[in-house]
């Protein structure tokens, strides 16, 4: 996605550690319209793949699952984070390691919003190692529902996570993949 890569390049910032800043348009304050279109890039991917319902991680996964919810005409359902392991019996959950914080958290969604019967596409902002997106499929297998595939703002393909997941046979559609990051700090994307 042409518009998304650039906004990267002209306001994204890289940290020690791979980790790309995107404060200023994804991830604290909102460019409505960049999201907009992100939602209906996803929508345009995975229209054809019969989903039922859009599943993501709070809190930066949600405007632009919600978009792809509104382009899709389908409910979007958030998993949220919790600091202990909860032993209610009302909730699907899974561990994650969190790559920007280096702590392991719970994610939990209720049972009452993911059905047997449904086909969902995982949406996040970012895939680094894999791990929120290894949580959120254990989370939809938990519940018995197929899963139509994962869509992913940013990928940052170095990290590895984009192929394990692709490797089990998942489908991965990431709007912009970076290939690498230079040791000066420059960001290079995939050719496709
Ligand atoms: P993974 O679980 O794939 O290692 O990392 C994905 C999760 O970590 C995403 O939900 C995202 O919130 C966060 N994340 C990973 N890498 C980055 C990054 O470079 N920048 C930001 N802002 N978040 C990241």
């Amino acid at each position: 996605m042409f518009a998304l890569k650039q906004r990267i390049l002209a306001d994204g910032k890289v940290l020690p550690g791979g980790v790309v800043k995107v404060d200023s348009f994804l991830n604290h304050q909102l460019d409505p319209s960049l999201i907009v279109d992100i939602g209906r890039e996803f929508a345009g991917l995975f229209r054809e793949e019969g989903i039922t319902r859009i599943l993501t991680l709070e809190a930066s996964g949600i405007p632009v699952a919600f978009m792809a919810g509104l382009e899709l005409g389908v409910p979007v359902v958030f998993a949220k984070k919790v600091r202990a392991k909860t032993q209610d019996a009302e909730v699907y959950w899974a561990v994650v390691h969190s790559f920007t914080k280096g702590i392991e958290y719970d994610i939990t969604v209720s049972k009452a919003f993911l059905e047997k019967s449904d086909r969902i596409l995982i949406i996040d902002d970012f895939l680094a190692l894999g791990e929120a997106a290894r949580g959120l499929v254990s989370i939809i297998e938990q519940a018995g529902a197929s899963l139509a595939g994962i869509g992913i703002v940013i990928e940052k393909v170095f990290q590895g996570g984009g192929a394990k997941l692709r490797a089990q046979g998942i489908r991965v559609e990431s709007l912009a993949m970076i290939e690498n990051i230079t040791e000066d700090g420059h960001i290079v994307f995939s050719e496709v």
